[in-house]
């Protein structure tokens, strides 16, 4: 079965409400991955990344969409050739894990978004979604209208009309809508070639130095380990730019936290890359694209728990600066999107429909933020703020470039809400 598992080389998020099958989805589209691996390292990380790869085919001789399957063998009889691997990062539909979103955003390359032709739209996270891929600026979008399979036509068409006016003036206005069942695997191949044409993988700079964005990390020994047999710790995330061979000196920053005196200082930390996984197998040199995992000399430790997510690695010296504090370029949404009692809503569907959300006021100075740059989510403490401008100072330092996007979130009742988007700039 090997060759069959290719390097995945473009990131697709899957986003929206949560029950509306992106889970199912991801499922139905990667099935055929099922010829689990033993190695302890493979498998610790397709779980905890909440990821999974799956290769689009095509049946020669077969006419589009037809032609596209998962599935090796085709209704012709005929075996299917590879076109891309694409791994899709299942982000999760829950309020409380926007965050998480968020920093899964960084690393993706274009989205299916989700919504299910069942219920009016916008639920709320529907609209929260759509709103940080517009924020982000992942402009290549495939909308899944799924759950077909429950209702009538008629319902399908109105279903319809209202996703296109929802979608309108928002960075989906011109992405393909594909009536799908997820569950039922009803246009999978239609899916599949809109996805092939609305998300191209990204043309990157093969000579560029490597550009790790951490997403997980972790420690993958099982409790009892003794030393000679422990593993170095796990990270687990998205190559960027550049490529990353085994044996690889790579640097993290911010690096981990020290405290001296009452005072707490971050320093880089350095190892070696000592395996390599990616698109399901263990591999010596991965190229960018895709979500993969790194095996490295770290003390396992220093990476259990996520303790390094959000860190950016990459060669001793390559990487951007760290920030302690910062100013922004900030521009705030109008109102709030995402209903306002998600946490208190009841019903199998977790959360209630859209509610049009509150003014959003200036930020103000000495007001905490929850600010998401890259895959880091950290406090900010805001110590100046002007109209378009806020400055910073972080509770736990980030590793970015200038110009980088910040999603700004403030808390509002009981739970942090997007309220914008920041540039940094200084
Ligand atoms: P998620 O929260 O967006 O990941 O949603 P899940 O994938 O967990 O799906 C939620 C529920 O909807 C599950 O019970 C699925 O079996 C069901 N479901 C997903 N897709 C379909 C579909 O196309 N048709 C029907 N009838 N049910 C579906
Ligand atoms: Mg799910």
């Amino acid at each position: 079965m090997t060759g069959n598992h290719r390097q995945p080389e473009v990131n697709i998020g899957l986003v929206g409400h949560v029950d509306h099958g992106k889970t199912t989805l991801v499922q139905a589209l990667s099935g055929e991955w099922t010829d689990q691996h033993s190695e302890e390292m493979k498998r610790g990380i397709s779980i905890r990344l909440g990821y999974a790869d799956a290769t689009f085919r095509r049946c020669p001789g077969m006419d589009e969409p037809e032609c596209y399957t998962v599935d090796e063998e085709c209704d012709n009889g005929e075996e299917s050739e590879p076109v891309r691997t694409v791994s899709f990062v299942d982000a999760p539909g829950h309020e409380t894990l926007m965050a998480t979103m968020l920093s899964g955003a960084s690393m993706m390359d274009g989205a299916v978004l989700i919504v299910a032709a069942n219920e009016p739209v916008p639920q709320a996270q529907t609209a929260e979604h759509l709103m940080a891929l517009d924020i982000i600026g992942i402009e290549n979008i495939v909308i899944a209208q799924n759950k077909v399979d429950l209702v009538d036509g008629e319902t399908a068409r109105n279903n319809y009309e209202q996703i296109q006016e929802f979608v309108e003036g928002t960075v989906a206005e011109d992405a393909p809508v594909v009536p799908i069942s997820a569950q039922q695997e009803v246009n999978m191949d239609l899916l599949m070639q809109a996805i092939e044409e609305a998300i191209p993988t990204p043309e990157r700079d093969p000579d560029a130095d490597a550009r790790m964005q951490v997403a997980r990390s972790f420690d993958i020994n099982r409790p009892g380990t003794t030393f000679e047999d422990l593993m170095g710790g796990v990270l687990g995330g998205s190559l960027v730019e550049g490529r990353l061979e085994k044996g690889d000196e790579i640097e993290l920053q911010p690096g981990r936290r020290i405290e001296e005196g009452g005072q707490a200082e971050y320093h880089e930390i350095r190892t070696t890359v000592r395996s390599l996984q990616a698109g399901g197998d263990i591999v010596d040199e991965v190229g960018p694209g895709g979500l993969l995992g790194v095996g490295t000399g770290l003390d396992p430790s220093l990476t259990k728990g996520d303790a390094l997510a959000g860190q950016v690695a990459g060669p001793p010296g390559s990487l951007p600066p760290t920030w302690n504090s910062f100013t922004m370029d900030v521009e705030l949404l109008d109102r709030l999107v995402g209903s306002v009692n998600q946490g208190s809503a009841g019903g199998s569907s977790g959360q209630g429909p859209l509610d049009n959300g509150e003014e959003i006021e200036e930020i103000s100075t000495g007001e905490p933020l929850m600010l998401t740059v890259g895959t880091s989510t950290t406090v900010g403490a805001v110590t100046s703020a002007r109209e378009d401008e806020a400055e910073v100072n972080l509770k736990r330092p980030v590793c970015a470039e200038v110009g980088a996007k910040i999603a700004i979130n403030r808390r509002v009742g009981t739970r942090w809400r997007l309220i914008g988007v920041g540039t940094l700039t200084e």
